[in-house]
């Protein structure tokens, strides 16, 4: 009787395939900062990639628009890890348990030019913090918001096992600056695997 209950058990995990990754999720209100409709285009943007990939989508358990708990820091470029540590913090206080905490702040604004940057708490954490940063267009007018998609999956790739590699894919270490360079906006095999393999383990 106890090995058949062990084995339904075991039927039962293997059979529990993950349906969704919930993200947490806040954008930041600031200089240059993504206005709320354009935050759920970048959103959508990105989970559609998620899903067309991972066969996972990104699912919202929170969402907030609120003004940039942390303009100092946001003022500048060295201040990058500070901020991913403040961020945490403030998720952290926060609680909701998800998958993903993410924050989409406005770009570092540094020496008169805003700036790009993002950072994740590590490579496949549940419940792990990440933030990029976001804008339309840059100082020069020029659009960025692809840039901006490039960040957000980048930072989320590695939350949820992505590591970096040397291709023109997302998740590259330079994969901002590599941007007109892909031909598509997306996830390599090797990291689509990883993903896949690590969210298994979730
Ligand atoms: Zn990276």
């Amino acid at each position: 009787m106890r090995l058949f209950a062990l084995l339904v058990a075991a039927f039962f995990f293997i059979n529990s395939a993950r349906a969704e990754i919930s993200v947490n999720l806040v954008v930041a209100q600031g200089p240059n900062s993504l206005t709320r409709e354009e935050a759920d285009s970048l959103f959508n943007a990105a989970n559609m990639q998620v899903t067309l990939q991972m066969g996972e989508p990104l699912v919202l358990k929170k969402y907030r628009v609120i003004s940039n708990p942390f303009p100092e820091e946001q003022k500048k470029l060295s201040k990058r890890l500070r901020l991913l540590r403040l961020w945490d913090g403030w998720f952290k206080r926060r609680g909701v348990g998800a998958d993903v905490n993410y924050a989409i702040t406005p770009p570092f604004e540094d020496g008169g030019l805003y700036w790009m940057a993002g950072y994740s708490e590590g490579v496949c954490k549940k419940n792990g913090t990440a933030y990029s940063t976001a804008e339309m267009f840059n100082n020069y007018g020029a659009p960025r918001f692809e840039h901006s998609l490039v960040a957000f999956l980048h930072e989320l790739g590695h939350i949820v096992g992505g590591e970096h590699e040397d291709s023109n894919t997302l998740m590259h270490a330079d994969a901002l600056a590599r941007t007109e360079r892909m031909k598509k906006i997306r996830y390599s095999n090797q990291t689509s695997e990883r993903i896949k393999k690590c969210l298994r383990k979730w």
